[in-house]
């Protein structure tokens, strides 16, 4: 279990430096198998992402029972309703990365680029806005998830699904990136030479 908790605090920081986390934005989670079955170990609300200790990090059964001290991110039930619908999902990132978030709130789709998988869809998939936090997001989040590996939430952010923590970053920060290169695009295309 140690290994697993420090993985997320070590992912935590990691995206806090690079930016895609800001404040007390952002949530991680992973799901573990245990003897008793999945456990889902989740960043707490209300504390920074760079300034995680291990006991910072809150276990929850898959009926959102905590098992630990501590409150969970205000987004579990979203992470816990994603987990229930795909087996082959075991960590979550979520962000409200700049760039992309930005797409979120603009009337611009971001566009699928290379490095998603199979490509059967010009643009990312995105739910429309529902408050942070909610049950209709995760309501929402669970029932549009479907194969995707990212998901935009309108006026929102990012959420990245994986099957491991390391994968899962690694989609949010190329998903970033990947926005910050649309949106270099269209403000090169709407200026004169
Ligand atoms: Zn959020």
């Amino acid at each position: 279990m140690k290994k697993n908790i420090d993985e997320i605090i070590s992912v935590s920081n990691e995206i806090y430096e690079k930016g895609l986390v800001s404040g007390k934005s952002g949530n991680i989670s992973k799901r573990i198998k245990t003897s008793n079955g999945d456990v889902v170990a989740i960043t707490p609300t209300l504390k920074s992402l760079s300034d995680l200790n291990e006991e910072d990090i809150i276990l929850v059964d898959m009926e959102g029972n905590v098992l630990t001290n501590g409150k969970p991110s205000s987004e579990v039930n979203m992470h816990l309703g994603i987990y229930k619908n795909r087996s082959d999902v075991n960590a979550i990132v979520h962000t409200h990365s700049t760039y992309a978030t930005g797409f979120a709130f603009s009337s611009k789709r971001l566009k699928r680029l290379e490095g998603f998988g199979e490509i059967n869809n010009k643009y990312l998939a995105q739910v429309g806005y529902e408050k942070p936090g909610s049950d209709e997001l995760a309501k929402i989040v669970s029932e549009n998830i479907g194969d995707e590996d990212v998901l935009i939430l309108k006026n929102h952010g990012v959420i990245c699904v994986a099957d491991c923590l390391k994968e899962a970053k690694l989609l949010a920060i190329f998903v970033e990136e990947t926005a910050k290169i649309q949106f270099i695009t269209h403000m090169l295309n709407s200026v004169e030479d």
